[in-house]
């Protein structure tokens, strides 16, 4: 290893005499690891990520990729990983950019919380055979319902609702913008929302003309940039968020490199071709509740009341007043993004060390609006490391009514984790611009791919759900008398309000 150079991440391998030197890996590979001389491929280790697109493209299974190769002695705390930030820093002098979500190896609060099923006394429901109610309403709810008489005699609702999204699952998908993600990507998935009878998010990069057919599933993101904003974009959305901040990188705002401005992505976020698209870390007309109430007022106006507005939210050290806030604000759900969050591109140092898990931050949020009497006047949507079924099932039972899911999504159409969705290189034509990757996406595949995980997942919380004797989502949300916690300290039990296995 010369000065200055960052050592490999994998070792990659082709087995010669498997190999039928039909050049895949090199056509598929779009960091440039193989190279053809004369009539032999090299492999240049070091430039790998990880993507996996060779070994999946591969017709010979002839490539074999080892994680971690030894370029240096280990060492307890100059760790290869710390060793290797310093000497990308000493070469660049510049913060290191991440993609996708934390990376380090600590306790997940998911696994250590176990779920109650019946057992004699009390029967579990079969869902084969008996109704489950999955139907979610996101937005206000009225505390209590007035009815009147009709001079006909008829009983007729007197109590004005706000609008809420009728969601199929309490499954949603989150904000992953244009830009940030190619429009293959976000085919897919509005595809597969609007399948479902769920929704998700355009993020902050406005809403492609290709997406309108599939509006009436997508909540339009107002982040710090306004990028994309205007009112027919407004208009257009079945939900309005308000992005304040993301589990990725609490406290900073957004960059999309200009590499990744096309002439699409231009005309979607409005800005120049080729131009960084940088959203500023606060928004320039939010430094307070009140001046929040005025934007999700305004944009309440000019949507004729007719939408239900969010506000996202980092999940941070006082998430639970900063929630109850919002409660007060007029916005009708509160998205809280916990620090495992995904992201495009984050400064690994904030991806890594900066923000609170979402388990916490649910159970903190839903305990101090219920303790403030507002808990019916906002719903909580809980995103940032969202693996599996059984997360949604306990996220719902810490409190939440809905989950986002980002991560899950992109490993469904294909993404294989590896970190580098800011370099524009994708190969697997999601997190990219670049045509010639996005075409390796078929949004009519990806569909599929996506819709089939979120049925898959729903099926699941059924289950769950039956097991445990509860046919109904409202009778799961905040039951955290059907949680216990396992391996967890006294203080995390009591944050929590879970009682500890056994108890
Ligand atoms: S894709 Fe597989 S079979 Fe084809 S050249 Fe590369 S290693 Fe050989
Ligand atoms: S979206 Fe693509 S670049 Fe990003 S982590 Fe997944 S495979 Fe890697």
């Amino acid at each position: 290893m010369t000065l200055g150079s960052v050592p490999s991440k994998f070792k990659v391998s082709i087995d010669r005499d498997q190999c039928m030197d039909c050049g895949r890996c090199i056509e598929n590979c779009s960091y440039g690891v193989y190279r053809r001389e004369g009539d032999k491929i090299l492999i240049e280790s070091r430039k790998c990520t990880g993507c996996l697109r060779c070994v999946a493209m591969c017709p010979r299974d002839a490539i074999t990729l080892t994680e971690k190769p030894i370029d240096y002695r280990s060492h307890p705390l100059w760790t290869r990983e710390v060793r290797e930030d310093i000497i990308k820093q000493a070469r660049s002098g510049k913060i290191i950019l991440s993609g996708m979500g934390n990376a380090r190896d600590l306790p997940v609060v998911y696994d250590r919380l176990l779920l109650d099923a019946c057992q004699v006394t009390n029967p579990s429901i079969d869902p084969l055979r008996e109704p489950m109610e999955l139907r979610t309403y996101i937005g206000k709810k009225p505390s209590k319902l007035n009815f009147r008489k009709t001079e006909s005699g008829d009983v007729e609702l007197e109590t004005k609702l706000a609008p809420n999204l009728k969601l199929n699952t309490p499954i949603m998908i989150g904000h992953m913008s244009f830009g940030a993600i190619s429009l293959n990507a976000q085919l897919s998935m509005a595809k597969a929302v609007t399948e479902l009878g769920t929704y998700m998010g355009t993020g902050e990069g406005g809403l492609h003309r290709d997406l309108y057919p599939y509006q009436d599933h997508m909540v339009v993101q107002v982040a710090s940039g306004r990028f994309g904003v205007n009112i027919d974009y407004l208009e257009r959305g079945a939900a309005i968020e308000i992005k304040i901040g993301q589990g990725a990188k609490p406290g900073i705002g957004g960059h999309l490199p200009g590499e990744k401005v096309n002439e699409e992505v231009s005309r979607t976020r409005m800005i120049p071709v080729g131009s960084d698209a940088i959203s500023p870390a606060p928004h320039h007309d939010i430094y307070s509740i009140e001046d929040l109430v005025q934007l999700i007022r305004s944009l309440k106006e000019a949507t004729e009341w007719k939408k239900p507005v969010f506000v996202k939210i980092a999940a941070v050290h006082n998430v639970a007043p900063i929630a109850a806030g919002i409660a007060r604000s007029s916005a009708d759900a509160v998205v809280i993004d916990g620090f495992r969050g995904g992201t495009g591109a984050a400064p690994k140092v904030f991806r890594d060390n900066v923000g609170i898990p979402i388990e916490v931050a649910i159970a903190s949020v839903d305990q101090k609006l219920r303790e403030q009497g507002v808990r019916n006047e906002i719903s909580i949507i809980a995103s940032g490391g969202i693996r599996s079924s059984a997360d949604l099932a306990k996220s719902i039972a810490l409190g939440a009514d809905a989950v986002n899911i980002g991560t899950a999504a992109l490993v469904a159409l294909g993404c294989r984790v590896c970190g580098n969705c800011y370099r524009n290189l994708c190969p697997w034509g999601i997190a990219t611009q670049r045509p010639e990757l996005v075409s390796r996406l078929d949004p009519e595949r990806g569909a599929v791919q996506v819709s089939n995980l979120i049925k898959g997942w729903t099926y699941e919380l059924s289950e769950l759900m039956g097991a445990a004797g509860i046919n109904s989502i409202e009778s799961l949300r905040g039951n955290r008398d059907r949680l216990r916690g396992y391996m967890l300290d006294e203080e995390m039990l009591k944050i929590l309000d879970v009682l500890p296995a056994g108890a």
